[in-house]
């Protein structure tokens, strides 16, 4: 077996790496670290959660201990798809370089000019940056990118799908032809393949299994609800998600929730926190510093639940997810395994458990197609309220909410807000299934407040649920209130 001390690299690294705590390369540094330090152009076809990273690193760090940096001549560029990634590469690198005197500048979206334009000035060993980012100071004449030795492409499948491409494109066109280049990317699209055909000079290519190292240490579970219609179906999901994390209970130490889209990834959050959920979202739409400290809060273990899109948990390195939900099945295949790649590392065992609607079942098929599996199906936990009680001084109320959670009124009553499902509202204040359909048609909105409707329904039940109460319009039909009242 390959040790770290067999693969030349600087002693300084070697040293960081012991303290590190790293004992022998991952294959994927095993077999790129050579031809890196060889010189030669490196294509690593691999995932995150091998150890590629650091693949990349270790060699930049010890081919750049010989020479010094210019002013506003970056000697090696490394180019991320997401701010969360580029900055992982740059703990990776403050980690791995701890005892060299080399410099890095972090050039991302969402953190202000000033601070890094000052390294620029000064001179770096190594920018890494997203590459809009990077563009932006370039245009801004901040920066010669005809210094750099080595330049690294991270995560180049999901630059594709950022539309990133002409970007790279454009960088590499922008720094010497002879340059040594790393380029990775999980997977090797048609516009991925002429891009390094193009680019990098008879690169060693290196190829690290797919999913299998990946998925042996996680159980998947798949959860097929037969839910047809969009709102209801959404709703249903919530539902059962949450069925799903009260049955794992104490198991579930901490989870990343992945929906497809922004909006799903902030409904679902509001609705989880309504339920007094510990969560917190993290896409692209939100401020850097927002999801920084999100991270920070999640790595940490003060956040039980995360709630992403692909794209900002693209690659994120938290040693320790008990479990990745899948709210919504990815559309791309490749991103179930990078999903649920975000738990069982480095040995350790992880659940990742997936929701689905039949309207996804063309995202299974390519999943299991991928994959060479069929994914174990499970029923879905009974749903109910949370079994604990989380306001001390209501327990009666939550058993209220049990009885609104039966499947029959929701699934009669269409609904597509997240307001509409929230038994946060109900686990406070009783509101029975025809409760329930009276607040169907809310669209109203505002001005219902104040109509006799809100009037002749039970005070304490308003009074819990706050100004979103609202009948059906002017009035509430008699036949509503009596039914709720004999319930
Ligand atoms: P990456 O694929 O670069 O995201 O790395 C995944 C994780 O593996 C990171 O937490 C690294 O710190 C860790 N790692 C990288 N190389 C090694 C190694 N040789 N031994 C143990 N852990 C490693």
């Amino acid at each position: 077996m390959t040790k770290f001390s067999d693969l030349k690299l600087d002693p300084k690294v070697l040293k960081a790496i012991d303290e590190a705590g790293y004992t022998v390369p991952t294959p994927i540094q095993a077999q790129a670290i050579p031809y890196a330090l060889e010189g030669r152009d490196v294509l690593g076809i691999a995932q995150t959660g091998t150890g590629k990273t650091a693949s990349f690193t270790l060699p930049l760090i010890t081919r750049l201990g010989r020479g010094r940096a210019r002013a506003r001549m970056p000697r090696s560029l490394v180019l991320a798809p997401t701010r969360e990634l580029a900055a992982q590469v740059a703990e990776n690198f403050d980690t791995y370089a701890k005892h060299t005197r080399l410099t890095k500048a972090l050039l991302i979206g969402g953190v202000a000019f000033g601070e890094q334009d000052k390294l620029i000035d000064r001179g770096v060993d190594v920018l890494i940056a997203t590459p809009g980012r990077l563009l932006d100071h370039f245009e801004r004449g901040k920066l010669l990118l005809t210094g750099v030795e080595v330049m690294v492409v991270d995560e180049a499948d999901r630059m594709l799908d950022m539309g990133f491409i002409p970007d790279i494109e454009r960088i590499f066109g922008l720094t010497p032809f002879t340059r040594q280049t790393f380029f990775y990317s999980a997977t090797m699209a048609p516009e991925i393949e002429r891009i390094t055909n193009t680019f990098l000079s008879n690169p060693a290519r290196i190829e690290i299994a797919r999913q299998a190292s990946a998925s042996e240490t996680i159980a998947q579970e798949l959860i097929q609800l037969q839910a047809t219609r969009r709102d209801t179906a959404a709703k249903l999901k919530r539902e059962t998600l949450r069925a799903v994390i009260e049955a794992e209970g104490e198991k579930l130490e901490n989870a990343i929730i992945f929906c497809n889209r922004k909006v799903d990834v902030d409904i679902l959050y509001k609705s989880l926190v309504k339920h007094k959920y510990d969560a917190a979202p993290i896409h692209g739409d939100l401020d850097q510093s927002v999801r920084t400290r999100t991270l920070e809060k999640f790595r940490a273990g003060d956040l039980r639940l995360l709630i992403a899109s692909d794209v900002a948990a693209r690659g994120l390195d938290v040693p320790s997810v008990s479990h990745v939900f899948n709210f919504d099945l990815p559309s791309h295949p490749e991103d179930y395994v990078h999903r649920i790649g975000r738990t069982g590392r480095a040995g350790r065992t992880g659940k990742a458990i997936s929701i689905m609607v039949p309207s996804d079942q063309k995202y299974l098929d390519a999943i299991e197609a991928l994959l060479q599996k069929t994914l174990p199906r499970v029923e879905a936990p009974e749903l109910q309220a949370p079994v604990r009680v989380r306001h001390k001084d209501r327990p009666a109320k939550a058993e209220t909410a049990e009885k609104v959670e039966q499947p029959a009124p929701r699934e009669a009553a269409p609904q597509d807000s997240i307001a509409q499902d929230d038994t946060a509202q109900r686990d406070v204040a009783p509101a029975p299934a025809p409760a329930a359909r009276a607040e169907k048609p809310r669209r109203g909105g505002q001005q219902q407040r104040n109509t006799p409707a809100r009037e002749h329904a039970p005070r304490e039940r308003n009074s819990n649920r706050g100004d979103n109460v609202v009948g059906m319009g002017d009035h509430v039909p008699d036949f509503l209130l009596r039914e709720f009242r004999s319930a």
